[in-house]
């Protein structure tokens, strides 16, 4: 056992996005004393617009319905998806699974979401520094020192990592496993006069598949301005013909008949963005008295919209476990494998089916309405969030996946996916950087 620390902080937090705010506040509930050290000041620009229906759970666990409720964000029922040319495509249903306790969730502009997380935390009592860059932690026996703003400190008796793609112990650990078959970029930027889709579902995301291996977002983030994004594997991105991140973009709205339909009248209102190298699994999710949290530990290409919603989810894990580790005055990476187990099957869940979206036999299937309605209906319940189905769900799972594997050599549906090499689909043999 420990001696209790006289230190005012029991644990420290890095990274204020919602992985860090959700295991505060989470901690802050449990009557634990806890500092977050966030590097920017809010509210900062993120990425990463469109929430699962699952994030519902978590922000009620938070205290935040009524709040975000209350924002006025756009709702979101589902997603509507098209191919190219807007010759084929269905639309996805959160409500249609009955594994899904609320279905209706929400599109956020991330300024305002995490504010108002952050917010949360100082209510729920966590000491929030913001502007302040944790510089690196060191470890022994009896608790943590964690060094941040060059030469300041505190003694803490574990720590959260929840600093996103930084990753701040995952680096001092090498822990990052990469994705080969996720080695994508995506270019985007807010747009407004871009027009939604009609009635009750005008606040769903779209999904564009490109003709090749690529594909784009459309997300309405306020009454105003959506989020349009592309995502292409890298061999295609060095094939454009180099420009300005601006000339990209338009040149691959140009591209996609069904996108530029959609952006005839659009006016870009923010710069075009890159962002690369986003996908990558651990290692270790923890260790003697650290554990990560959100993208700190790994993340998935943004195609299925999961980062938010599995950042909020193990922000809350990991402060389950360090609640129980505090009662017991223990840390030993032992008594974290629980957490690990969780954050491992839960990457891996969706990982199948991010690495399908990657092939052409997933796409023929995917994107016309010719999956028989219960197989479907599963797939929605995991890509509602819930990684956690049934076993009835799993099993339709199963013969889901069978299907595509089918297509895959005997067409069971047209194909609509380009096979040639052209497409840039990834070699699906490629050796993964984590285990399957
Ligand atoms: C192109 C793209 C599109 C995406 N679209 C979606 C989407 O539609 N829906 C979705 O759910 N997700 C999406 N994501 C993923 C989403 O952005 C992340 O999964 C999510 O933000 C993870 O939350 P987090 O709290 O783990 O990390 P973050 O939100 O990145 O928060 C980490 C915080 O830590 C701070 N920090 C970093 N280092 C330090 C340090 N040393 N000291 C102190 N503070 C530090 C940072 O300033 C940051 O505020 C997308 C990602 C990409 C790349």
């Amino acid at each position: 056992m420990t001696t209790p620390s006289p230190d005012p902080f029991d644990v420290a937090v890095v990274g204020g996005g919602p992985a860090g705010c959700a295991a505060a506040i989470a901690l802050a509930q449990r009557g634990r004393r806890v500092v977050l050290f966030e590097r920017e000041r809010f509210p900062r620009f993120h990425i990463g617009e469109s929430l699962l229906s699952t994030a519902n759970d978590a922000l009620a666990e938070l205290g935040l319905t009524e709040r975000i409720a209350a924002q006025g964000f756009p709702v979101k029922w589902g997603a509507d998806l098209a191919t190219h040319d807007g010759a084929a495509g269905r639309s996805v249903d959160f409500a249609a699974s009955r594994e899904i306790r609320r279905p209706q969730t929400h599109q956020v502009c991330r300024e305002r979401f995490d504010a108002l997380l952050l917010d949360r935390a100082r209510e729920a009592g966590v000491e929030v520094r913001e502007a302040t860059r944790v510089d690196g932690c060191d470890f022994d026996r009896n608790g943590v020192t964690v060094r941040f703003a060059g030469s300041r400190s505190a003694r803490v008796a574990a720590v959260v990592d929840a600093s996103g793609r930084w990753g701040l112990l995952a680096r001092a650990f090498d822990l990052r496993r990469d994705e080969p078959r996720l080695a994508n970029v995506a270019v985007y930027a807010h747009f407004s006069g871009v027009p939604r889709l009609p009635g009750e579902r005008a606040g769903d995301i779209r999904i564009v598949a490109r003709s090749d291996a690529g594909w784009f977002w459309l997300i309405p983030i306020d009454d105003r301005l959506m989020s349009v994004g592309a995502v292409l594997p890298k061999p295609l991105y060095r094939a454009l013909e180099k420009g300005s991140p601006e000339q990209m973009l338009a040149a691959l709205v140009a591209d996609t008949p069904a996108v530029a339909g959609l952006m005839r009248d659009a006016v870009r209102e923010w710069p075009v963005r890159v962002e690369r190298d986003f996908s990558y699994g651990a290692r270790a999710y923890a260790g003697d008295r650290w554990l990560l949290a959100g993208d700190a530990g790994s993340f998935l290409d943004p195609v299925f919209s999961t980062g938010v919603s599995i950042a909020l989810e193990s922000g809350l894990e990991a402060a389950r476990e360090l609640d129980r580790a505090l009662a017991d005055g223990r840390f030993e990476a032992r008594r974290f494998r629980r957490f690990e187990a969780i954050q491992r099957r839960r990457f891996e869940r969706f990982r199948r089916f991010v690495l399908a979206f990657y092939t052409p036999w997933f796409r023929d299937l995917f994107f016309q309405p010719t999956a028989p309605r219960p197989l479907f209906r599963a797939v929605v319940t995991v890509l509602a969030g819930n990684w956690r189905p049934s076993w009835r769900t799993r099993f339709l799972l199963a013969i889901f996946f069978g299907f595509v594997a089918v297509q895959r050599y005997l067409p069971l549906s047209p194909k609509l996916a380009r096979r040639d090499a052209a497409a840039g689909f990834p070699d699906p043999t490629l050796a993964a950087g984590s285990e399957s």
